[in-house]
C-alpha cells in the first residue's frame, strides 16, 4: 500500500451562515487522464504549461450544432469564427465538416485562403478592412459585410473602378433587451439607418445585395433575444423584396451562443442555467419560419457560432510551482500559468482540476499565475486539495479565444497538442524560442557594439 503524504493540519475559522453564493464549493475531481492519453505522460512528452486540444469534441459539437438547426431549419450553413481559435489545424477540422470561414482580418481572411477555403465560402466581417482587403475579396467572389457607410462609400469606388460586382450585405445592430447594446458594430435598425443602407446599396450598380448579418453579442444567455434579432432581420428581408425588389439569399445571425463555462459573479453554475443548441436553434428558427416567406423562399440560415463550438475540445495542461501562505493565512498556490496563456480567466471562473490523485481534505487556495504582477489570479478562493511542487493541474474548457488572445509576455507561449481520434498526439503550434520573439525585432546601428 502506498504510504500517505503528510499534510499539516490547519485551524479555520468557522463562518457560520457564509456557505457561498451556491452553497458549500464542491471540490473538483482530479482529471488524471483525456481520452484514456495520461496527464503525467502528455507534460513528459510536451512539457507544463501546454494546451491540448481534442479532435472527436471539435467535431462531435459540430455535428450536434449542426443536428440542432438541420432538424429545425430547412437550409442551414455554419462558418467557422476565425478569432475564436485560428490554429490552421482546428480551422481545417471544421472546414472538413463543411464548416465556411468567418473572418474579420485581411489576416484571418488569408489565412482562410491558405486552409483551401474558396472566396465564395468566405464571409469577410469587422470594421476593419482595407482598400487592399476588400479587392481581394471582390475578385474572390467573398461575401462582404458592410459595416459602416465609409466602408459602403470605399466599396462603391473600388468595384466601380475594378468594373466588378461585390457581393454584400448589412450588419445590422439592434435592441433585442441585451445591455448594453453592442451598436457600435454596424447599422442600427430602430433608427432606419439599416433601411438607408440596404436603399443605398440597392442603386448601386456594382453592389449585389444578398444577405443581412447580425452579430448581437457574446455568451448571450437570452434565446429570446435571438428570437427578436431573427424577427427584425427577417422583417428587414421582406422589406427589402417588397420595396427594393432585392431578394436577400441569406440571414446571418452570428454567433454569442454561451459555452459552459460560469461567469465570474455568475449565482448559479453555466451549466444549470444556459441555453443548448436546441434551444437557440428553436427560437430562432421559429421566429424566421413564421415571418411571413414563401415556404419554398426561406433565405439560408448561417450562423458563425464560435466560443460555443471549440470551447469544450481545449484543455491547459499546467503545474503547481510553490505552495504558500498569506498574510491573512490564507493558502496560496502559485501555478506555472498565467492570464498571459489564460486570457479567459479575466472573466470566467475557470474549474482547475488537481491533475493527480489528492487527499480528500480541501482548503479555501487562491490561485496565482507566474507573472510578476499582481493582476495575475487565475482563481480566487476556490476549495482545492493540497498540491505540491511538481503535482500536474488541469483546467478544461479553454479552447475558445486563449490561443488567439493570448499575450506574449514575459516568457514564451507553449506548444499546443492536438489528439486526434486515433489517440495519437501532434504538436500543431510549437512553443516559442527566443529566436521567434528576436525575429521581428532590429538594432538600430548605433548600439550595435562598434568594430
Ligand atoms: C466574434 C464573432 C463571432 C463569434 O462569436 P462567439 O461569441 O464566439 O460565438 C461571430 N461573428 C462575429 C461577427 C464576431 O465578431
Amino acid at each position: 500500500m502506498e504510504k500517505k503524504k503528510f499534510e499539516y493540519p490547519v485551524i479555520k475559522r468557522f463562518q457560520p451562515g457564509m456557505p457561498g453564493k451556491s452553497g458549500i464549493q464542491p471540490t473538483l475531481e482530479p482529471i488524471t487522464e483525456i481520452n484514456n492519453i495520461p496527464i503525467a505522460r502528455l507534460q513528459e512528452e510536451y512539457g507544463s504549461p501546454m494546451f491540448l486540444i481534442t479532435e472527436n469534441t471539435i467535431r462531435d459539437t459540430y455535428q450536434e450544432a449542426l443536428q440542432a438547426f438541420k432538424s429545425r431549419y430547412p437550409k442551414v450553413q455554419f462558418a467557422w469564427s476565425y478569432k475564436t481559435n485560428y490554429l490552421d489545424a482546428v480551422c481545417r477540422i471544421f472546414h472538413d465538416e463543411g464548416s465556411w470561414a468567418e473572418v474579420v482580418s485581411g489576416f484571418e481572411y488569408n489565412k482562410a485562403r491558405e486552409n483551401g477555403i474558396p472566396g465564395k465560402q468566405i464571409i469577410f466581417n469587422g470594421p476593419d478592412k482595407s482598400r487592399d482587403d476588400l479587392e481581394m475579396a471582390v475578385r474572390d467572389g467573398a461575401y462582404i459585410h458592410l459595416d459602416h457607410f465609409d466602408e459602403m462609400y470605399t466599396l462603391i469606388e473600388l468595384t466601380e473602378e475594378l468594373k466588378m460586382k461585390a457581393k454584400v450585405a448589412i450588419r445590422v445592430n439592434m435592441d433585442t433587451g441585451i445591455y448594453p447594446k453592442w451598436d457600435r458594430f454596424g447599422f442600427n435598425y430602430e433608427n432606419g439607418e439599416a433601411w438607408e443602407a440596404l436603399k443605398k446599396i440597392a442603386q448601386q450598380e456594382f453592389l449585389e445585395l444578398v444577405g443581412l448579418h447580425t452579430h448581437i453579442g457574446t455568451y448571450v444567455m437570452s434565446t429570446q433575444a435571438y428570437a427578436m434579432a431573427a424577427k427584425k432581420l427577417a422583417e428587414l428581408a421582406l422589406r427589402a423584396e417588397k420595396n427594393l425588389g432585392k431578394k436577400i439569399k441569406y440571414i446571418d445571425m452570428g454567433g454569442g451562443f454561451t459555452s459552459m463555462n460560469t461567469l465570474k459573479g455568475a449565482y448559479h453554475s453555466a451549466s444549470d442555467t444556459n441555453p443548448g443548441f436546441n434551444e437557440y436553434a428553436d427560437a430562432i428558427s421559429f421566429a424566421i419560419m413564421s415571418a411571413g416567406f414563401q415556404q419554398n423562399e426561406l433565405p439560408v440560415l448561417i450562423l458563425e457560432t464560435g466560443r460555443a463550438m471549440i470551447d469544450d475540445s481545449g484543455y491547459l495542461l499546467g503545474s503547481v510551482l510553490a505552495t504558500k501562505r498569506l498574510t491573512d493565512g490564507r493558502r496560496a498556490t502559485v501555478l506555472d500559468f498565467g492570464v498571459n496563456i489564460l486570457f479567459t480567466s479575466f472573466w470566467y471562473d475557470h474549474e482547475v482540476h488537481p491533475g493527480c490523485e489528492v487527499s480528500d481534505y480541501a482548503e479555501e487556495t487562491t490561485l496565482y499565475g507566474p507573472l510578476c504582477m499582481n493582476i495575475d489570479v487565475i482563481r480566487q478562493n476556490l476549495s482545492f486539495p493540497l498540491l505540491k511542487k511538481g503535482d500536474p493541474v488541469v483546467v478544461p474548457r479553454v479552447g475558445a479565444y486563449n490561443m488567439t488572445q493570448w499575450m506574449q509576455f514575459i516568457t514564451y507561449r507553449p506548444n499546443v497538442v492536438l489528439l486526434d481520434r486515433d489517440g495519437n498526439t501532434h504538436i500543431i503550434k510549437r512553443k516559442e524560442g527566443l529566436e521567434d520573439l528576436k525575429r521581428a525585432e532590429i538594432i538600430p546601428d548605433f548600439l550595435k557594439p562598434k568594430e
